[in-house]
């Protein structure tokens, strides 16, 4: 192709010539994309993994989708609901499409995972299928499509040589990043379609580890999130974490349900590698942990390493022990209970969140009762509600749906009631306290905002007489808490703790909470569903 506006050389033969590129008419913008995400934090963080391929593969971020050549849809399915967003969102699209020949529909995630060459001939206008094992994949399935090659389906695990695309500097700067440290799921859930879709675990080296979080931070981050979906399973492949010092004798390895030999992970021994080996990390969160793999040494790590936030989600989806056994949890109420009372023990203020589920097949109003009891009992902050879904592929889908949609809802409001209420009261027992904030961008309303290593969400307030000081995205400041709203906490800041770390370059302060994937956070909020859900 010629240089734009390139015109023909003096004297050349019309006849002679074959027909030149300019002769149609284009411009020589970057192609564009749009990448619109659905589910939980692992499809964020394969989001944002999408966006850096693409970004390195020469496309450009598009304003908005109407101007898209390229539009990858992110999917989930952990629930029905879910699946027909999926759905709708590609009717959508099929009008976008006919007014914009060439335009290449994706799909990705797991969706495309589950469904494959079905989904394709279901919607015919998507051009590509892409499992998140092929995300690498993305740009040389597009440049197919493009080249005339027709739709192209890859949904292949990369389980003999599992791979983690790494962080590339330029492609985001965050304040807060995700780090995987394992993907797949080896519990059998049965109400879980997500071993399904994701495949069995496979762990991350921890050196890869260790250097993707020194090079987020040296980029800029403060806060980094290590995902997985039962993250504290994790074991070294590489071997190379193995020590003693981070494994305790487990009083729950040989109790009801546990699997003692699995019961043990090297999980610890990442954290405090990751402490050890990352200056200038301020937050360490994780997510999603499993009850089963709460041990001593973990909780033990919580107490020795003052990096470690002081709140952890975890997900106890009943507090029935009939109904955890029909689930296949693999721990009861009770044991739920004493684990996390002894993290408490060790971390006093340590706030915890869960999911739980309603309407799992036969769940009776006992049941249900006691997923209300333990709510109250462990004092949940915040709480991911889920309506139960049949999903494909999965041990429950036998069992018979037999709770109404309505029973669904009204158990639902229940706990969020529950929930709330825990909630707002312990941000009313807040008020007068200082708490630090890392500021993670602008509020709706134009003000900064931040999280306490808590996760509670605080407006910063300005006084008139209060010192100038220097806030920007991720700085750390000391406030002072003046008020309590519903979901969150007003606070005027008294001191600057850690000025934010040099950003990139052309990255704002206030830009920075609205960078790719900032504003996606999943992070717990009373009553919230996760993204499209
Ligand atoms: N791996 C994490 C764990 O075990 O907690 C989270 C997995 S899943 C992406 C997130 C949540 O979706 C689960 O904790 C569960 O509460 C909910 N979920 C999974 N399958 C579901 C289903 N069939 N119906 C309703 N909710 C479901
Ligand atoms: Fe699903 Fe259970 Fe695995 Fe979580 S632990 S991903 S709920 S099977």
């Amino acid at each position: 192709m010629g240089a734009p506006g390139a015109g023909r050389p003096a004297g050349d033969s019309l006849l002679a010539s074959p027909p030149e590129p300019e002769a149609r008419p284009h411009t020589f913008a970057m192609p564009r994309y749009s990448v619109v995400t659905f589910g939980c934090q692992m499809n964020v963080h394969d989001s944002q993994r999408m966006e850096q391929v693409l970004l390195g593969a020469g496309y450009d971020r598009a304003d908005e989708l109407g101007t898209s050549d390229v539009i990858v849809l992110n999917t989930c399915s952990i629930r029905e609901k879910a699946e027909q967003k999926l759905r709708s969102e590609v009717g959508r699209l099929r009008q976008l499409k006919a007014e914009r020949p060439g335009m290449v529909i994706a799909v990705a995630g797991c969706v495309a995972q589950q469904e494959g060459e079905r989904l394709r001939q279901a919607m015919p206008e998507v051009d590509v299928v892409l499992g998140p094992d092929n995300i690498a994949e993305l740009p040389e399935l597009l440049a197919e499509v493009e080249l005339g090659g027709g739709p192209r389906v890859r949904t292949v695990f990369d389980l003999d040589r599992p791979a983690f695309l790494p962080f590339r500097p330029g492609a985001e700067t965050l304040v807060s990043a995700f780090v995987t440290v394992m993907k797949g799921c080896n519990e059998r859930c049965s109400y879980c379609i997500v071993p399904h879709t994701r495949g069995a675990e496979r762990y991350r080296p921890s050196a890869e580890i260790i250097d993707e979080c020194q090079r987020l931070v040296q980029s800029g981050v403060v806060e980094i999130t290590l995902l997985g979906q039962t993250v504290n399973s994790y074991l070294d492949p590489s071997g190379s974490l193995a020590g003693p010092a981070t494994s305790l004798p487990n009083p729950w390895a040989r109790s009801r349900g546990s699997l003692a030999h699995a019961d043990e992970t090297e999980f610890p021994a990442l954290l405090h590698a990751i402490s050890e080996r990352v200056p200038g990390l301020e937050r360490l969160r994780y997510t999603s942990p499993h009850p089963r793999h709460l041990t001593p040494s973990l909780i033990q790590a919580h107490r020795d390493l003052p990096l470690l936030a002081r709140h952890v989600h975890m997900p106890v989806q009943s507090g029935s022990d009939a109904v955890l056994r029909r689930m296949l949890r693999r721990y009861s109420s009770a044991e739920y209970v004493e684990r996390t009372d002894a993290l408490r023990a060790a971390l006093p203020g340590l706030t915890l969140s869960t999911d739980i589920i309603v309407g799992f097949p036969g769940e009776t109003e006992a049941d249900f009762a006691a997923t209300l009891a333990l709510t109250e009992r462990v004092g949940f902050v915040a709480a991911f509600g889920f309506k139960y879904s049949v999903r494909p592929f999965t041990p429950a889908e036998r069992l018979p749906d037999d709770i109404s949609e309505d029973e669904k809802s009204a158990r639902l409001a229940r706990l969020f009631a529950v929930v709330d209420a825990a909630k707002e009261r312990h941000l009313a027992s807040l008020v007068g306290a200082t708490a630090t904030v890392l500021i993670e961008g602008l509020d709706k309303r134009g003000g900064l905002f931040g999280r306490t290593e808590r996760n509670e969400i605080v407006h910063l307030a300005s006084a008139a007489d209060a010192a100038p000081l220097a806030l920007e995205a991720g700085a750390l400041v000391r406030v002072r808490i003046d008020r309590a709203y519903k979901n969150s906490l007003l606070g005027l800041p008294t001191e600057v703790q850690k000025p934010a770390p040099p950003r990139a370059p052309g990255v704002s302060p206030t830009d920075a909470g609205a960078l790719p994937g900032a504003e996606k956070r999943l992070l717990p909020v009373v009553g919230a569903q996760p993204l499209g859900l």
